[in-house]
């Protein structure tokens, strides 16, 4: 099967579907995503969206706090982006139908989470992604000469003389297919699958970064990985978010004896940046051998219940009750903050080929991510990424009338690794506390699976569905492998237990490569 389109857009999470509404009325446009619409890291987000659009606050505070938590990192010329055009964005958004909370005199409700200095993360009740998922996915499916195919697994890239010009995808049926287009976005989210313990959905494996990479598309801060401290930890239960607003709104961590701990380790307490409570609750556990617990009994259960009913459920679900029950939590993979290099209008270093949201890394987090920048992250950047692509396309791209896609051979080829227990060893030797000896041993366990599947790549041999999982998890990991031990220093979402300081001396520098 082979289809052509005007824009090919991979994805179906914020990102991608906030491009569509500036190529659609273009030329046609082709969405191919893997799962059904919903599926991806946007639909789980529960937090909110951090915007500078409340009494007092600025674009420049909001910039001020996004380039304190990147740590020395952040492109400053995103983050202006990021934050300026941040507030027109969410005004669209409500004129296009998201119901934010609001306090009872009508102004929006704007929450505090750890490292912003003013409220202003908008919220719907706990499930912000999954509305603004609704209103966006309702909006794009309404515009004209818009298709749309789910369980569409995007494999990789199509190049023509050096740009690109579409992707193969396995149907659900198992059947390859090609998509050819003027212009490509790619929106495949994160990658948090390729650590054992993370929060992100059965989809996010790194799809977008390995296909691009292996294209020759350069990538860039794959060695920082943002860590969530509080995911739920009952055995048997998905690693379900406690979003930060709990600890916003007053929730406090505590160690198996009901005291509160976090004071010991970070003088910001309860709410340190991630990465630094995340390591607190890792050492905690370790100093008292007792897991770690979020207690919100302070708190009026009525308002909790009420502020918070999507993880109110998923506790009941657990047998938990989240008002008056102590929760166990624990760290998980959560968000790369590196990704595709872009550059502020989505462009990656291969010509036809955007990248917008998660996928990609334009550096407006830097080291670390401020919580609740993401969302807004995804709406900026997918309507720049959109806006470039529709010019680029009047500019007068043209596909060519032929173009080599048969790459598939016909010999079949398995993988001999084991997706499961390389995520393990990620999550053991790359999480959260690094060190020379781990990396070199998760690398030494990566590379023979990187060969296999690069020597299969170029004899042409066939994969299943299975097996390209593993070659995502296979090459993100190794690149961030890579990355955290070539990255000498501690920085943001980076720890290094044998280089535990930050070295603005040698590594105050982003690291860019291509595959060789
Ligand atoms: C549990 C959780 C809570 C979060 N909470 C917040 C929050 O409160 N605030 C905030 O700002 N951020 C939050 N984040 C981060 C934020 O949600 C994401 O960074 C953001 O939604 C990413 O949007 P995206 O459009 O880039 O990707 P996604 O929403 O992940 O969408 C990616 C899309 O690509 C598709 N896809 C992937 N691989 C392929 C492939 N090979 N072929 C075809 N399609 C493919 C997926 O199916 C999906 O449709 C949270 C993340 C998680 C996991």
């Amino acid at each position: 099967m082979e289809l052509r389109s005007d824009f090919l857009i991979i994805g179906s999470g914020i990102a991608a579907l906030r491009a569509v509404p500036e190529v659609a009325g273009h030329g046609d446009v082709l969405i191919l995503t893997k799962g059904g619409p919903e599926e991806g890291n946007t639909g789980p987000a529960p937090g909110g969206l951090a915007a500078a659009v409340g009494p007092g606050d600025t674009p420049q505070a909001h910039a001020a706090d996004t380039i304190a938590a990147g740590d020395g990192l952040c492109d400053a010329r995103a983050v202006e982006v990021l934050v300026e055009d941040g507030p027109r964005f969410v005004r669209e958004l409500i004129s296009w139908g998201v119901r934010f909370d609001r306090a009872p005199n009508g102004e929006l409700a704007l929450a505090m989470e750890a490292a912003h200095s003013a409220r202003r993360v908008l919220h719907a009740h706990d499930a912000t992604g999954r509305e603004i998922g609704r209103v966006l996915w309702e909006r794009a499916s309404r515009l004209p000469r818009v298709r749309t195919q789910d369980h569409a697994r995007v494999i990789d890239l199509v190049l023509d003389q050096g740009r690109c010009v579409g992707a193969r995808f396995l149907t659900g049926n198992g059947e390859w297919a090609t998509a050819l287009a003027r212009t490509v976005l790619l929106a495949t989210g994160g990658a948090g699958q390729v650590y054992h313990e993370t929060t992100n959905p059965h989809v996010a494996t790194g799809d977008g970064i390995a296909m691009a990479y292996r294209a020759g598309a350069a990538v860039i801060d794959l060695e920082f990985v943002q860590f969530h401290p509080t995911a739920l930890m009952v055995e048997g239960q998905p690693r379900f978010l406690l979003s930060e607003a709990l600890r916003g709104e007053g929730a406090q961590l505590v160690n198996a004896s009901g005291e509160p701990f976090m004071t010991r380790y970070e003088a910001a307490g309860d709410l340190a940046p991630r990465d630094r409570v995340s390591r607190a609750i890792v050492r905690e556990s370790r100093r008292t051998n007792q897991p770690v617990y979020l207690s919100l009994a302070q708190l009026d259960p009525d308002f909790v219940h009420q502020r918070f009913p999507l993880i109110s459920g998923m506790c009941r679900r657990a047998g938990l009750d989240l008002a008056r029950d102590r929760i166990p939590v624990g760290p998980a993979a959560h968000y790369v903050m590196g990704g595709v290099q872009t550059d502020l209008d989505g462009r990656t270093t291969i010509p036809g080929l955007f990248a917008a949201g998660e996928v990609a890394c334009t550096g407006v987090h830097g080291a670390n991510r401020l919580a609740s920048n993401s969302l807004l992250e995804g709406l900026v950047f997918g309507a720049r990424a959109g806006c470039a692509m529709r010019e680029e396309c009047a500019g007068g791209v043209t596909l060519p009338s032929h173009v080599p896609t048969a790459s598939s051979g016909t010999k079949a080829g398995r993988l001999t690794a084991d997706p499961i227990e390389l995520t393990r060893m990620m999550w053991q030797d790359v999480g959260l506390f690094r060190d020379r000896d781990g990396l070199t041993r998760a690398l030494a366990a990566l590379e023979p699976a990187w060969k296999q599947l690069d020597s299969m790549l170029a004899e042409r041999r066939v994969l299943d569905a299975q097996d390209w999982r593993t070659a995502s998890i296979v090459t993100v990991g190794r690149l961030i492998a890579g990355g955290a031990l070539r990255r000498e220093e501690s920085r943001g979402g980076h720890y290094r237990a044998d280089f535990p300081d930050r070295d603005d001396v040698h590594w105050k520098k982003r690291v860019s490569e291509k595959k060789t």
